[in-house]
């Protein structure tokens, strides 16, 4: 039964949602942003839209609505604000790979702002982190975009193992960090590839802390204004990855 079926009174509903979301909040955040949650129906789906510039992604996730629970950044733009600077919200889920950021994007800080803003997203971190990932048995979707200078063959040589039948649209493709993940999506028409392990350097991402803690994370990867065909990669998903566990 889903939180929309009639007969169900509001008090039902609400344990419905808290059981899917039990963090109470609608609203995390990341840096001095945050990210909107959406919670619909019992799933052990979670689905992500964090660089707020890929809009193909975020319409794509806008309008798919699965069940589960979705996060969307909230900002038109790449990088989230910190302390008066900048970070790539995808590059804040370990110490190291947020301090590298750091440093990249505020060559004017000193060198107390980059301590105290690392101290900032360590404390924040955990909170973050216990939201996003999956349960056991569930499994985290982010959904990008991308240009040109960017595509499955910039992940070849980091990964483990690649199925590349689609080479005329190398934008488009999905990265699993489960093996078994991708034992399945390699029966698909799309491009993908195996990440399982996180080779140094640590970039703070979240596919490679996924991979680090045993997750089970699909990154859908689409050349900007891609829409039908990141659609078709996460119906495709839905459809084939094995049921989730409810909860
Ligand atoms: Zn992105």
């Amino acid at each position: 039964m889903t939180p929309e079926s009639p007969g169900r009174t509001r008090r039902e509903v609400a344990l419905g949602l808290a059981a899917i979301w039990p963090f109470g909040r609608r609203k995390l955040e990341i840096a001095d942003t945050r990210l909107r949650v959406v919670a619909r129906g019992r799933s052990g789906w979670r689905f992500l839209h964090i660089h707020g510039d890929e809009s193909t992604a975020r319409t794509v996730l806008e309008q798919a609505a699965p069940a589960g629970v979705s996060f969307f950044v909230e900002s038109e733009r790449r990088e989230v604000p910190i302390a008066g600077g900048s970070i790539d919200p995808n590059r804040l889920f370990s110490h190291a790979g947020a301090d590298r950021s750091l440093r990249r994007r505020n060559r004017q800080w000193s060198e107390a702002q980059f301590i105290n803003a690392g101290l900032h997203l360590d404390h924040q971190r955990p909170k973050l982190l216990d939201a996003l990932l999956p349960r056991d048995g569930g499994v985290l979707i982010a959904l990008h975009n991308n240009g040109m200078g960017y595509s499955i063959e910039t992940e070849i040589p980091l990964s483990q193992k690649v199925s590349f039948k689609d080479p005329a649209r190398p934008g488009d493709f999905m990265l699993a960090t489960s093996a078994r993940d991708f034992a399945l999506m390699e029966t698909s028409p799309f491009n993908c590839v195996l990440q399982s392990s996180a080779p140094p350097p640590d970039d703070g991402s979240l596919s490679r802390q996924c991979a680090l803690q045993g997750k089970r994370y699909v990154n859908i990867e689409a050349r900007s204004g891609g829409q039908e065909i990141q659609r078709a990669m996460l119906d495709w998903l839905i459809a084939h990855l094995p049921p989730q566990q409810e909860f």
